[in-house]
């Protein structure tokens, strides 16, 4: 209904450059919207700021948000959330500098959010992360047998994504504009510490 008379757009920024989380877009649908190649720079910010949240899936929101928790609190940008029929279960965010521990990533902190789960509930949800997933924690995803995988973006660095493929699980990979910058600029200023974050 806003969409089509624009009346709610003054309440939002006027400009994408304005807004340090997309967690507003995240509030403004309680559902996921089909991905369908609109979360590429290029065609999300063209038609402007409204498109711009229209194009938003509210779980890589959460998921964008966490990212950028960790980044507040000086660690590795990665978030990733644990969707089951329509809500989140869980959030989680890459803690490696936060608690010194090599194991604690995006998909792997949201695992143990999580709690413990029944083998049932694995089987049925989407693990949301903002990066491609590594190695161990794609390991993960087979183990608890999770079937679906929505990566943020695979640009800056491509994990685990044929061996999670080649036991089932489907990849969907959306290289959100966001992601990527996130990613570029943590790169670019912390390499140290990300190249210690994937063991090179
Ligand atoms: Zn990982």
């Amino acid at each position: 209904m806003w969409i089509s008379n624009g009346s709610c757009a003054a309440a939002y920024p006027a400009q994408p450059s304005q807004i340090t989380s997309n967690f507003q877009a995240a509030r403004v649908f309680d559902k996921p919207l089909k991905h369908n190649g609109i979360h590429t720079a290029e065609a999300a910010y063209t038609p402007g700021y409204l498109y711009w949240v229209m194009a938003q899936d509210p779980f890589l929101a959460a998921a964008i948000r966490q990212a950028r928790k960790s980044l507040s609190e000086g660690g590795v940008p990665i978030g990733a959330v644990l969707v089951d029929e329509g809500r989140i279960l869980a959030e989680g965010h890459n803690r490696r500098v936060q608690s010194g521990s090599p194991i604690d990533h995006g998909e792997t902190n949201c695992l143990r959010n999580a709690g413990r789960l029944r083998a049932g509930i694995y089987r049925r949800s989407t693990m949301y992360s903002t990066l491609s997933p590594c190695p161990m924690c794609s390991g993960a995803i087979v183990l608890y047998r999770i079937p679906r995988v929505v990566v943020g973006e695979n640009r800056t660095y491509r994990g685990a994504e044929d061996y999670l493929r080649s036991h089932g699980v489907e990849v969907e990979v959306l290289n959100d504009a966001e992601c990527i910058e996130l990613m570029t600029e943590f790169i670019r200023a912390h390499a140290d510490l990300w190249n210690e974050d994937i063991g090179e």
